[in-house]
């Protein structure tokens, strides 16, 4: 017996899952073949992770290992829904794991969040980390922005857009980013959290590094850090929040005044809304200074404040994306499941054959790590299920390119992954930079389908 096992989605999820279920003991072979919307693996950690986070972003290392030992399909520029169906996999495979991520902002329901101005996180995330699918220009003209979220992608969007683009050079930023990013006349970023400093979600490391950027002052008020007992508690309690708060008692500290730029950290601020400047841009932010309540949770004051700004971000989390004939969650943006089983939408019953992993199973919060956690109780329900999965027509490996080829799809595959992948780091080599990223998604599937030559000054050319 051989399990024929499709897995949806490339991120870390997905190749965690494959990676353990080869691993797994069990009394059948397997074969795996991973779809991919992209032409290149790796999710979020490809196109979510910030460029200047190389140690992260070194975590491709470890998904290249597992994808390199060969016993692994993988079919890139397929999506799932568009190419192919959950009725076609059905035909090929004995099971299916979605692991399809998290993409697109959570709403923010406030007065004027559409006005223009108004951006969401992971729009922004993927213009800076050069996702194929978003326009290549993001409108930077504001001087003064505020970005809402006290989480590390509301660090990550505070840093680049206060960071110097010089300072980003060394890494794979994109050249249209580096562009966009040098011409940006910022001077002032306002994070605003509506709890306070103990009550933060940001990890120490991520918030250390902001006190690092080169001409930014790093701005807290003294009025934040009068704590309750919670408060208190927290940070004598939680060596994170222990160190979060020696941070934050240092920048209090610091002298400041010579730098061009500014980083604000507001704590205790509900949002009320965007105010419109009569044209339907953004003009300023109005929130609700708010208290702590003694339990570690925050209540109204009443006092109303206004910042002008000409720019927000909400990185108020990341929400999943439903997929065509595959049960949906809208109010959690997940896959109903039991530990990794997906549940009929209505009746609640377990779906022979269907699984999810990652964050479409359990939701956009959590590290990499914790992917594959996910991902062994995952496997470890799809191997015990055996006796439930689905009855193939054709498990034979070769009718599934034969039927992506029929249907027109230009598909890539592990070679051509490594091709894409050789190209980017030798034009980041002609550079003297660790990669340089393609960005179009053309271009990307030009490099991987071998139809592109490339010069030393890192200019392509597509042969006929
Ligand atoms: C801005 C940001 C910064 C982060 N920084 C860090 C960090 O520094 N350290 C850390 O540990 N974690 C970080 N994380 C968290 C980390 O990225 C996630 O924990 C992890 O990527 C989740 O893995 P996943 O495989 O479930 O989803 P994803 O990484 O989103 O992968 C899902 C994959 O599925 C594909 N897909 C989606 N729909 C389809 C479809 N219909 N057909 C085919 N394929 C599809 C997507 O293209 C994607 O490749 C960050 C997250 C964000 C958003």
């Amino acid at each position: 017996m051989k399990l024929r096992l499709a897995i949806v989605g490339a991120g870390p999820a997905g190749i965690y899952a494959a990676d353990i279920l080869l691993k797994h003991e069990r009394a059948f072979d397997v074969s795996i073949d991973l779809f991919e919307r992209l032409p290149a693996p790796y999710g979020l950690v490809r196109y979510g992770v910030a460029p200047d986070h190389p140690r992260i972003k070194g975590i491709i290392n470890a998904l290249r290992d597992v994808l390199d030992r060969g016993d692994i399909r993988i079919f890139g520029n397929v999506d799932f829904g568009t190419d192919i169906t959950l009725d076609d996999l059905k035909q090929h495979y004995h099971a299916v794991i979605f692991s399809t991520g998290a993409v697109r902002d959570a709403p923010l329901d406030i007065e004027g969040i559409d006005l223009e101005g108004s951006y969401g996180a992971a729009d922004f995330v993927n213009w800076f980390d050069g996702h194929p699918d978003v326009p290549r220009t993001w409108p930077l003209e504001a001087r003064e922005v505020a970005v809402l979220g006290n989480g590390n992608v509301a660090l990550d969007i505070s840093r680049i857009l206060a960071k110097h683009a010089d300072d980003l050079l060394t890494t794979e930023v994109p050249d249209n980013v580096y562009e966009g990013l040098k011409a940006s006349p910022v001077t002032d970023v306002h994070v605003f959290g509506r709890r306070g400093p103990a009550q933060v979600k940001f990890t120490p490391l991520e918030l250390r590094e902001l006190g690092e950027l080169r001409d930014v002052d790093m701005i807290v008020y003294d009025e934040d850090f009068d704590y309750d007992d919670a408060s208190k508690l927290a940070v004598a309690s939680n060596k994170q929040v222990m160190v979060i708060d020696r941070v934050l008692q240092q920048w209090r500290q610091r002298e400041t005044g010579s730098a061009s730029r500014r980083l604000h950290l507001h704590f205790y601020a509900k949002p009320l809304g965007l105010v419109d400047d009569g044209t339907g841009r953004v003009s300023a932010f109005r929130y609700e200074r708010t208290r702590p309540d003694g339990e570690g949770g925050v209540v109204g004051t009443g006092e109303i404040r206004e910042i002008p700004i000409q720019a927000f971000y909400r990185a108020v989390g990341y929400f999943g994306s439903p997929l065509a004939g595959v049960p949906f969650d809208e109010e959690h943006g997940v896959i109903p499941n039991h530990e990794g089983r997906v549940l009929h939408a209505e009746s609640n019953e377990i779906l022979s054959g269907v699984y999810a992993t990652g964050w479409i199973k359990r939701g956009p919060v959590g590290l990499i790590g914790h992917t594959k956690s996910d991902a062994m109780e995952t496997i470890s329900h799809l191997v015990g299920d055996q006796s439930d999965w689905w009855s193939p027509a054709h498990p034979d490996e070769e009718s599934v390119p034969a039927l992506l080829a029929e249907r027109g799809v230009e598909f890539t595959t592990l070679d051509g992954w490594h091709r894409l992948d050789q190209h980017e780091l030798a034009l980041g080599a002609a550079r003297g930079r660790e990669r340089v990223k393609v960005v179009p998604r053309e271009e990307m599937v030009d490099v991987s389908l071998d139809r592109v030559s490339s010069d030393v000054d890192g200019s392509t050319h597509v042969s006929d």
